[in-house]
């Protein structure tokens, strides 16, 4: 018997109605000779509600209790879910995070998974059951429960598949698969059959949310293949692999867009040794991870240092960016009104020109650049948010990425 992990996103199980179909679904993958364990996301809309509903009553609410209210919207689908199952005569049982052991570091709303105790989960499969697992959460040493950064439950069902070892993780979702772009942004965006684990990992870290980027990380990492289909509909999806000689030999694979981007220009910084590392260990030290910086001496002798953060570490980092440096630096300018749109291909390794070929679309579409960033596989700009979708599009064009092959 082929033991298959299975997750369903918020809106695959939005509604009483969904949550049907995916009950059919899985009694169908059931009824072909699979051992199951389903992944749940919260109901389309729920953790959004119930974040919210805290921050109706603080400012910054206790990340611990935060974590308490969030995961309480997949345990309502789970039990949904096991309760449709139950009913269609196939018997399931839902499990939480604690009752699967799912045990993670202690870093609330952000916790990483160390560790799961699979002897719950193997019985429950042992009687014959479907073992439906409510998706993001865990559980800490000190017992509390944690939640694994947004989008977490991509992460919950590919750990579940390499700690299973199971023969597939399917991720069912509300597009067909992995696609050239956003196909919310680009209609006509391409569906690709296949993607390696390198270039997914590049797209989910620069933004394209289909596949949380933890998830790429550790199915990469276990070697665990990865499916990402539809929910709503039948036919192949993607699959995320290792790079091999079947996979489509482009330069550019994909165009992601990531709006969550605050830049910070500290001005007139002094130039001598030890600044840059002050300022980054300081915000290191207050857990914000940075994306791009930018250092140039100018002729004067003074530097501008500019740095990405997201938003949501914008309140930890702005200060650190004020102070850390004293007297050493003249100011700080903060800009919330960029996004960062990117480029990501194998094929740019061995092609030069790329980067050239971004540049002069986005020229020609009156996109301005604030700064960028490249890696092998990679080119990122910044641009005002209000021109992002625009850009996409003329890069996807201008790469050719709907052409068929
Ligand atoms: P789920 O609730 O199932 O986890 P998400 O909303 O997290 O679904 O992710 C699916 C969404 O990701 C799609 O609806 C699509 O808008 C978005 N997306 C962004 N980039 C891409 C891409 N390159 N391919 C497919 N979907 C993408
Ligand atoms: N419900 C969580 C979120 O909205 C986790 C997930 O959907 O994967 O981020
Ligand atoms: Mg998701």
């Amino acid at each position: 018997m082929a033991l298959y992990v299975q997750k369903f996103g918020g809106t695959s199980v939005g509604s009483i109605a969904r949550i049907e179909a995916v009950a059919e679904r899985v009694a169908a993958a059931r009824a072909r000779g699979h051992n199951l364990v389903v992944v749940v996301s919260a109901m389309a809309g729920e953790t959004n509600r119930l974040l919210a509903l805290g921050a109706e009553l603080a400012a910054r609410p206790d990340p611990r209790e935060l974590d308490a209210l969030v995961a309480t919207g997949e345990q309502v689908s789970a039990a949904l879910l096991a309760i449709a199952l139950n009913a269609r005569g196939v018997p399931a049982r839902s499990l939480l995070g604690h009752q699967i052991r799912m045990r993670t570091d202690g870093a609330f709303t952000k916790a990483r998974i160390h560790a799961i105790d699979d002897a719950t989960l193997r019985a429950v499969l042992d009687e014959g059951r479907v073992a439906v697992v409510a998706g993001f959460q865990g559980i800490d040493a000190a017992g509390n429960i944690t939640t694994l950064g947004r989008g977490g439950s991509d992460t919950s069902a590919v750990a579940l598949a390499a700690a299973l070892r199971a023969d597939r993780c399917q991720i069912f979702t509300d597009v067909r698969g992995v696609f050239t772009t956003d196909p919310r942004i680009c209609p006509d965006a391409r569906k690709v059959d296949q993607i390696s684990y390198e270039e997914m990992l590049e797209l989910a870290s620069l933004g394209a949310k289909v596949l949380q980027l933890r998830s790429v990380e550790m199915a990469m990492k276990h070697g665990v293949p990865v499916e990402v289909r539809s929910s709503l509909e039948d036919g192949e999806g993607t699959l995320v692999t290792e790079e091999n000689a079947a996979l489509e030999r482009v330069v550019v694979a994909g165009v992601a867009v990531d709006r969550d981007v605050a830049k910070l220009t500290i001005r007139g910084v002094a130039d001598r040794p030890g600044l840059a590392a002050r300022l980054f260990e300081a915000l290191a030290e207050a857990h914000v991870s940075v994306d791009m910086i930018i250092q140039n001496v100018s002729a004067d002798g003074r530097t501008d240092v500019t740095f990405t953060v997201t938003k949501g570490d914008l309140a930890a980092a702005r200060p650190i960016a004020e102070q850390a440096l004293g007297e050493e630096q003249s100011g700080l300018a903060v800009d919330e009104t960029l996004a960062k749109v990117s480029i990501v291909g194998l094929g740019m390794r061995s092609h030069a020109g790329v980067a050239a070929k971004m540049f002069r679309l986005l020229a020609d579409a009156g996109v301005n650049i604030a700064a960028i960033s490249t890696s092998e596989i990679k080119v990122s700009c910044l641009i005002r948010e209000a021109q992002a979708d625009e850009a996409v599009r003329t890069l996807h064009d201008g790469f050719e990425l709907a052409r068929p092959d």
